[in-house]
């Protein structure tokens, strides 16, 4: 087998430890918290270098998720008047903007430092997109806080995240933008679309071009509990404006689309020069894991729509976004990522010998 390999890296999130779970739930025992989230972290990144991942992440254990946690020690921000519905009838809220200015409460470097402290293996994190928190600012306003003044901050405060992630040593920074699909569902006309790659494009301007290789964008059509929101918006629609987008890793849901072929046909067509796209080879919607051998089947015919050195593979999303869906287990979740390592070997030395 040869030593070289597609680029392969996780979407990130990983279900949390039953113990965990327990703790978050049960009392407000903060001390007990911070004991099992250490644990949690621990035990995810050991298992994550046991899957063979030459890249990992902290599995996004204490973030309470990877949308939220954004708010986290943030004092201006309370309920809001928008949710996201998901086909099984479940819904996600967005919390709403109470007060300006609009600052972090929590930045994603503080993941970077923890997963680094455990592990020599390249770590990479997740931030949110700037796209769906654009959704926090009220539609009546804030008195001496505009709607520019807020995405000025927005941007400029989610660039700073990608930098300190950098800075504190994370290998690639993926920004997660489920909304992208659900955009063209909440607003068909195609204009908070077109707001979501200006968006995402100011943020990565905004970040030193020596990052840009390393700063990719992480889109599906959610997957909370099994289910997902914006399925039902024709992917087409997605992948023919997302490579508009200024980053050069794009972490793809894939196979769990109806037509895994037609998807691998559009991306191969909307690729631009120098854009790597990580294909979706596991499915995290089924319990079901897949054989290498399955994986190695789904990357070979990837690399017949889509240049072998713009080819990666991804998981379809990450595993547990909401640190409470415990729609998919651990144990199921390793299991499918090292399918992937595995399979991903196998396409490599069957594509680049
Ligand atoms: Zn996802």
């Amino acid at each position: 087998m040869g030593t070289r390999v597609l680029p392969t890296e996780p979407v990130g999130s990983i279900p949390r430890p039953e113990r965990y779970q327990r703790a978050l739930a049960s009392i407000r025992n903060q001390a007990l918290i911070d004991q099992e989230a250490e644990a949690a972290v621990r035990e995810t990144v050991a298992r994550f270098e046991e899957t063979g991942s030459p890249i990992i992440t902290d599995g996004e254990q204490t973030k309470s998720s990877f949308l939220h946690y954004v708010f986290e020690g943030a004092d201006n921000i309370g309920p809001g008047s928008i949710a996201i519905g998901f086909t099984d009838g479940h819904k996600r809220d967005i919390p709403q903007l109470l007060a300006g200015p609009f600052r972090y409460g929590t930045y994603a470097d503080k993941y970077v430092r923890q997963a680094k402290a455990l592990t020599k293996r390249p770590v990479k994190v997740a931030v949110m997109s700037v796209h769906a928190l654009s959704l926090i600012y009220p539609a009546g306003g804030i008195d001496g806080y505009s709607k520019d003044q807020f995405l000025d901050d927005l941007v400029a405060e989610a660039a700073k995240e990608i930098v300190l992630c950098f800075e504190a040593g994370a290998d690639s920074v993926q920004i997660d933008w489920t909304e992208g699909r659900l955009s063209l569902k909440l607003d068909p006309s195609g204009a908070f679309l077109d707001e979501g790659i200006r968006l995402n494009n100011a943020v990565i301007a905004a970040v030193p071009d020596k990052y840009h290789d390393r700063i990719g964008l992480h889109t599906c059509p959610g997957g909370d509990r099994d289910s997902t929101h914006s399925a039902d918006v024709p992917y087409e629609a997605l992948l023919a404006r997302m490579f508009e987008i200024n980053a050069t890793r794009f972490y793809l849901q894939m196979i769990s689309e109806p037509d895994y072929e037609e998807a691998l046909r559009v991306v191969g067509k909307h690729l631009r020069k120098g854009q790597i796209a990580y294909v979706g080879v596991t499915n995290h919607l089924v319990e079901e894991v897949e054989t290498p051998e399955v994986v190695r089947d789904r990357i070979l015919l990837a690399a017949k729509y889509i240049p072998i050195h713009q080819l990666g593979t991804t998981d379809d999303c990450g595993f547990s976004p909401f640190t409470d869906d415990l729609s998919t287990s651990r144990d199921t979740a390793f299991a499918k990522i090292k399918a992937r390592i595995d399979g991903n070997a196998l396409a490599s030395a069957a594509l680049l010998g």
